[in-house]
């Protein structure tokens, strides 16, 4: 497997600079199978269960570079820094925002939409889900304004929609109704503000949008919202 010095280990990890994370080794913070590892130049085997058996400072190493977590973001938290407003990385332990590679959502979800949200520092990854190749399906459960008339399904069945201002239609999207102004759909594009720009070209509005399901992946009903839960590699393969 791949071997990494110790200290650029714990610095790309967000542990510190250089210089910190050898002083922690230095004061015997760091330990390999309940031993004090004494050398920050000592080569570490990247092994997947790393993080059970390296502590720092008594506490497992955090997840090794190739993490992806789930995320139910609550309404009101940004994945962009061009938008104002607290950013959905303030909700995760500081030092995972100091990773080298860095965090960063697969797509993003708009300020006023709750749900799923992954974060990988996987570049390979993110691309393989949000690329426009992508067949990863998105499923979002609406809330309507006004109640449904009964021609939206098939608008948005047809491959025929267009969406304001666009010239090309939209891929087919299934529509199931859930109640009067209540709706799921899933989406296999991901165009900008796609579902409350559906909704507006039929001519409703959205006042509420919650993702619950990515691919197979699915929101779990104890991961509360603003909390968080790391995948393993294989979990994601799995499902995606
Ligand atoms: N469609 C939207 O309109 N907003 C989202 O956040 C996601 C999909």
């Amino acid at each position: 497997s791949k071997s990494v010095r110790l200290d650029r280990l714990l610095a790309n990890l967000g542990y510190g600079s250089r210089r910190e994370v050898q002083a922690l080794v230095r004061h015997g913070a760091v330990e390999l199978d309940g031993e004090v590892l004494e050398n920050a130049d000592a080569r570490i085997a990247l092994e997947s269960d790393l993080p059970t058996r390296l502590s720092v400072e008594g506490e497992p190493l955090d997840p090794l570079p190739g993490m992806i977590l789930m995320l139910h973001k609550p309404c009101g938290v940004t994945c962009s820094h061009k938008e104002a407003g607290p950013l959905i990385y303030s909700l995760l332990p500081e030092r995972w925002r100091r990773r080298d590679p860095a965090l960063s959502t697969v797509g993003r979800l708009d300020k006023e939409t709750s749900g799923l949200i992954l974060l990988t520092d996987d570049g390979a990854l993110l691309h393989k889900i949000i690329s426009p190749k992508s067949q990863v399906t998105k499923r979002y459960r609406v809330t309507l304004d006004r109640p449904l008339e009964g021609h939206e399904a098939n608008a948005f069945a047809s491959g025929e929609l267009l969406l304001e201002g666009e010239e090309r239609p939209l891929l087919p999207v299934p529509m199931e109704v859930d109640g009067p102004k209540a709706a799921t759909v899933t989406l296999t594009e991901g165009r900008y503000h796609q579902v409350r720009r559906m909704f507006a070209a039929v001519g409703n509005h959205v006042t509420a949008l919650h993702r619950d399901r990515i691919g197979t992946l699915e929101l779990p009903a104890d991961l509360a919202e603003g909390d968080y839960q790391v995948l393993t590699p294989q979990d994601v393969k799995s499902v995606l």
